[in-house]
C-alpha cells in the first residue's frame, strides 16, 4: 500500500466502526461519552457485528448434531468441520496433502499436545526455547530432559552448527526448538527460516531436530504462509480468537513429516480410538484415518469451528487481505512509536522509554509487530507505578494491559531484570498483578498497547495525547501550601461538620445524627467497617469498584431494635427484597461456625482474613439478588486475634514531612533524601477491622473546595465530600478558608472536643472516588483533577489517616468513654 493508500484505508476502517464495533460505543451509563479506546488485541481482538449476526443465522436456520453418527444432522455438522478445516489450512496456504491442521482450545492447548507426544518418547527430549517465548512455551521445559533458553545469536550459533551448551545430543533423543514468529510483550518478530535452517547441520547432514512455531501473536495481523512445506515449521500454534475476535479457539498445524512423532502419544479418550477392550483385557486400537482424527479427543467445538465459516467471510469483507491488515496495523504502531518516543518533560527528560530493540524500530517494518511495550518516567527519571498508571488509564476509557504479560524471558531481558532480583521480588511479596510494581527502583512490568484490524488513527492520537496530558510535567505543579492552620482555626472556628460510619466495607455510609455522642475505639469508630459482602466462590471481599451499586445499599443502625436495617436505594432487580434486618449482636447462632471459617478464608485488599459469614439464606439472597452476585454477609468483630484481627497500614507520604522549602517542587523525586521517620515504626501495631488502612479517615472541607475550584476550571462538575467516604469532616462555621486547604498534609496531632489523634499519614486515592454515592454512576472527576494536583511520587493523595490516642488520665469520664461528635471544636497541634 502506498501512504495514500493507508490512509484510505484508515478512513474506511473509521467508517466500518459505527456499524460494526457497537461494542465500543459510548453508552450512557458509562463516564462521559467519549467511546472506549481498546488497545488490547494482543490479549483478543474484537468480533464484528457482521460476524455474530451471521453465526446465529447459521445456527437458527439449521439443525446440527454431535459428528460421526448417521443422522442427517450428525452428518451436516461432520462436512461442515471437514470444509472448515480445509478453508482455514487454506487461509495459511497450507497444502492438505503436506499439512493437517487439528482443533485445540487456545494457542496453548495446541503446544501441550506437542508437549505429549515428546514426553513419551522412550529417551525423552531436549527441548530449546527462544527466550522471547510465552510462559505457555516455557512450561514444555519441566517435561523435558533438558532445558535451554537461546537468544538469537545462541539460535544462529546452533543452525551454524554448535552444540548445544553442555549437551552433546544423542541421535535417538529428539529435540523440540520452540520460539515465537512475534513477541506478545513487544512486538519483536523472529526470523521465519529457522525451522528450515535447523534441519541440517553444517555439512547438510538431516539433524533431529522439530521445530514449534508459537504464531499466536504473529499471524493476528499478518500473513503466514505455510505454502512451501519443506521450509514450514513442524508445528505451528495459532489463537484464532486473536485474528477473528470469535470463535474462541486455537489450531495446531502439523507438518505431516513430523506426523510420526504422534505414535508415542499414550493417552486415548472418545473420539481418539476406534476400539477399546475393558473387561478382562486391556487393549485398543487408536484412530489412523488421519491425524486429527487421533489427536481430537472427546467431541470437538462443533458450533465454534462452524462459527470460523462466518468469521473467515467476514473479516476478509472488512478488511481485505492479511496483508492489507499488516500494512494498516504496521503504519499505526510506527505512528504510536515515534509520538511515544518524541514526548519530553519541559526539563528535556524523556516520558517513555520503549522496549524494543534499536535496529528493529528503523524503517524496518517486517522486524516489529503492531505492539508497542513502554514504561513512563516522571522528569526526574523515577518510574511511574503501572497500578497507578491503570487507575487512570482505565478511568480514560483505555484498554490496555500491564504487568510481566506472560513473557518472563522478555520482560527480563527488556527491564534489565536479573534471575536474583526477580527472586528477590518475589519474596519480598511482587506477585503478578499487585500493586507493588517498582522495587528497588526498578520497574517490575511495562505497558503494553496492541493494535488490531480494526484500530485507527485516532485511537493511537487519542492515547498518545493521553500520555502527553497526564505524564509530561512541566514541574511548576503541585506547590503545597504553607501551614497557616494555627491562625485560622482560631479566627474560622475549625469544627466537625460531619461524622459517617459505613457499617458494611464498600456499602452506603450511615450519618450521625447531630446530638449523639459516637464511641471511638482503638479500631476506628464505633460500627465502622465492622461487615463485609464476600464472593461466595473466591472468598474476595467486594468492592464498589466492580459492584458500584453497593453505594446504594444504605444501612440504618437501630440501637432500639438492635438491629442495622440495610436498604437498597436504586431500581430493584426482579425478585429482590427492598430491604433486610441485620442483628447487631454477634450471636454465633447467625454466622457459621469459626471451624468453617478458618477453613474458608476471605480476602480484604489482598490480605487473607477470617471472617465469619452469615448461614441465613435470607441475608445472602438479598444481597446477591441485588447486585446480581453470589455473595455472602461476613463480619469481622473487634477483638479478634490472629487472621481475625488486622492492622493499620497507613503512614507518613514523602510529600508531608519535607523541609517547607522543598516541597515547591514537583513529585516525584526527592532524591537524596532521607525518608521520613515512618510514625507507625515507633510503636505497636495499630489494630482495625476491615477498612482499607487506618482506623479513621478525616476529610479537611477546605481541600474539597479547593479541588472542586479546580474541577470546574477544567469544566468538570464538582463532587460532593461523600465521594471520599471519610470518617470525620473538618470545616469552618463559615465559608472555608482557601489558605486552610491541604493544611491536613502537616498536622501531627488533633483534638476534637475532649479527644486526642494522631495523624498517621495521606490518604492514597483510586478511581472508586468518582462513584457518585447518591445516584452509583461514574464519572471521571475527581480522580482526574486529583492526578494534576495531587500526584506525588506517581502517587494520588486526599485526606489524611488517624487514631485515637487514649488518654493517659483514666479519672475522667470522656477518658473512659471516648465519643466524638458534630460540632466538636478542632485543634490543630494543640500544646501538651
Ligand atoms: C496469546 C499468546 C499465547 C497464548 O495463547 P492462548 O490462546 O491463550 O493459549 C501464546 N503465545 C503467544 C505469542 C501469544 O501471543
Amino acid at each position: 500500500m502506498t501512504d495514500g493508500g493507508t490512509v484510505a484505508y484508515n478512513s474506511r476502517v473509521a467508517a466500518l466502526r459505527e456499524a460494526e464495533y457497537p461494542m465500543i460505543k459510548a453508552t450512557l451509563k458509562l463516564i462521559g461519552d467519549a467511546d472506549e479506546v481498546y488497545l488490547d488485541h494482543a490479549g483478543t481482538t474484537l468480533y464484528a457485528k457482521s460476524l455474530i449476526d451471521r453465526f446465529a443465522a447459521d445456527m437458527t436456520a439449521n439443525l446440527y448434531g454431535n459428528p460421526h453418527s448417521a443422522s442427517s444432522s450428525s452428518q451436516a455438522s461432520t462436512s461442515r468441520v471437514d470444509d472448515v478445516r480445509l478453508r482455514l489450512l487454506q487461509f495459511f496456504n497450507a497444502d492438505p496433502s503436506e499439512f493437517d491442521l487439528v482443533f485445540v482450545a487456545n494457542a496453548t492447548a495446541g503446544i501441550k499436545l506437542v508437549a505429549e507426544a515428546f514426553r513419551s518418547t522412550p529417551e525423552g527430549f531436549t527441548f530449546a526455547y527462544h527466550q522471547a517465548c510465552h510462559t505457555s512455551l516455557v512450561g514444555v521445559r519441566q517435561e523435558a530432559r533438558n532445558s535451554h533458553c537461546l537468544d538469537n545469536a545462541a539460535v544462529e550459533g546452533w543452525i551454524e552448527g554448535k552444540a548445544l551448551p553442555g549437551d552433546p545430543g544423542s541421535p535417538e533423543k529428539p529435540t523440540l526448538f520452540a520460539y515465537p514468529a512475534q513477541s506478545n510483550m513487544n512486538g519483536q518478530r523472529f526470523s521465519l527460516d529457522w525451522s528450515e535452517r535447523i534441519r541440517r547441520d553444517g555439512s547438510g547432514t538431516p539433524r533431529h531436530i522439530y521445530t514449534l512455531l508459537d504464531a499466536a501473536a504473529y499471524a493476528a495481523t499478518s500473513p503466514l504462509d505455510l505454502g512451501n512445506s519443506a521450509s514450514a515449521p513442524d508445528f505451528t500454534v495459532f489463537s484464532l480468537y486473536k485474528i477473528f475476535g470469535f470463535p474462541d479457539l486455537g489450531a495446531l498445524i502439523v507438518r505431516r513429516q513430523a506426523a510420526p512423532t504422534f505414535q508415542n502419544r499414550k493417552y486415548f479418550g472418545g473420539g481418539t480410538v476406534d476400539m477399546v477392550v475393558c473387561v478382562k483385557e486391556q487393549w485398543h486400537a487408536s484412530k489412523t484415518q488421519s491425524l486429527h482424527d487421533s489427536l481430537e479427543d472427546g467431541t470437538l467445538p462443533i458450533h465454534s469451528i462452524m462459527a470460523l465459516d462466518a468469521a473467515l467471510d467476514v473479516h476478509s469483507q472488512l478488511f481485505g487481505t492479511m496483508r492489507d491488515v499488516a500494512a494498516h496495523t504496521s503504519l499505526l504502531a510506527q505512528r504510536a512509536r515515534s509520538r511515544l518516543a518524541g514526548l519530553r518533560h519541559r526539563n528535556g527528560a524523556s516520558v517513555c522509554t520503549i522496549y524494543s530493540p534499536e535496529q528493529a524500530c528503523q524503517n524496518h517494518a517486517r522486524a516489529m509487530g503492531p505492539v508497542v511495550a513502554f514504561n513512563l518516567q516522571n522528569s526526574q527519571g523515577a518510574w511511574v507505578s503501572l497500578a497507578e498508571f491503570e487507575k487512570l488509564v482505565t478511568l480514560k476509557k483505555f484498554h490496555i494491559r500491564t504487568g510481566g504479560l506472560c513473557n518472563p524471558g522478555g520482560i527480563s531481558t527488556a527491564l534489565g531484570l536479573e534471575p536474583w532480583e526477580m527472586k528477590r521480588n518475589f519474596s519480598s511479596g511482587f506477585r503478578c498483578g499487585n500493586e507493588n510494581d517498582v522495587i528497588c527502583g526498578k520497574p517490575t512490568g511495562v505497558i503494553r498497547i496492541s493494535l488490531g484490524a480494526m484500530s485507527t488513527i485516532s485511537d493511537v492520537d487519542r492515547f498518545t495525547m493521553f500520555i502527553e496530558e497526564f505524564y509530561c510535567t512541566d514541574d511548576t505543579l503541585n506547590t503545597l501550601p504553607e501551614n497557616t492552620s494555627n491562625d485560622i482555626e482560631k479566627t474560622c472556628g475549625i469544627h466537625v461538620k460531619d461524622i459517617m460510619v459505613y457499617p458494611i466495607k464498600s456499602c452506603g455510609g450511615y450519618r450521625i445524627p447531630k446530638g449523639v455522642k459516637w464511641d471511638v475505639r482503638a479500631e476506628g469508630l464505633a460500627w465502622d467497617r465492622e461487615w463485609c459482602l464476600v464472593h461466595k466462590g473466591t472468598g474476595q471481599a467486594l468492592s464498589q469498584k466492580r459492584y458500584p451499586r453497593m453505594a446504594l445499599l444504605r444501612p440504618d443502625i437501630n440501637f432500639t431494635e438492635g438491629v442495622l436495617q440495610v436498604s437498597y436505594h436504586g431500581a430493584l432487580p426482579d425478585l429482590a427484597k427492598p430491604n433486610i434486618s441485620i442483628p447487631l449482636s454477634a450471636n454465633p447462632q447467625f454466622l457459621e461456625p469459626l471451624s468453617a471459617a478458618k477453613r474458608l478464608t476471605s480476602r480484604v485488599c489482598g490480605e487473607e482474613i477470617t471472617a465469619r459469614r452469615y448461614t441465613s439464606a435470607a441475608v445472602n439472597e438479598f444481597f446477591s439478588a441485588i447486585l446480581g452476585v453470589p455473595c455472602a454477609l461476613a463480619r469481622f468483630p473487634p477483638g479478634g486475634q490472629g487472621n481475625s484481627m488486622r492492622h493499620a497500614k497507613a503512614h507518613l507520604q514523602k510529600h508531608q514531612s519535607l523541609p517547607r522549602q522543598m516541597r515547591c517542587t514537583l513529585p516525584g523525586s526527592f532524591e537524596g533524601l532521607a525518608t521520613p521517620p515512618d510514625s507507625d515504626s515507633e510503636g505497636e501495631p495499630r489494630k482495625i477491622l476491615l477498612s482499607n488502612e487506618s482506623p479513621i479517615l478525616a476529610i479537611n472541607l477546605s481541600s474539597l473546595q479547593a479541588l472542586n475550584r479546580e474541577i470546574t476550571a477544567r469544566g468538570g462538575k464538582p463532587v460532593s465530600a461523600e465521594v471520599f467516604r471519610a470518617n470525620v469532616v473538618i470545616g469552618s462555621s463559615a465559608s472555608q478558608p482557601e489558605s486552610f486547604a491541604y493544611s491536613e498534609d502537616h498536622w501531627s496531632t488533633l483534638r476534637i472536643g475532649q479527644q486526642d489523634f494522631k495523624m498517621l499519614g495521606s490518604c492514597r486515592r483510586c478511581h472508586m472516588v468518582c462513584i457518585d454515592q447518591e445516584t452509583a454512576s461514574k464519572s471521571e472527576e475527581p480522580f482526574v483533577t486529583l492526578t494534576k494536583t495531587r500526584r506525588f511520587d506517581g502517587k494520588v493523595y486526599f485526606g489524611t489517616h488517624m487514631c485515637h490516642l487514649p488518654s493517659r488520665d483514666t479519672l475522667t469520664r470522656d477518658a473512659q468513654h471516648p465519643t466524638l461528635q458534630v460540632g466538636d471544636t478542632v485543634l490543630i497541634d494543640p500544646p501538651e
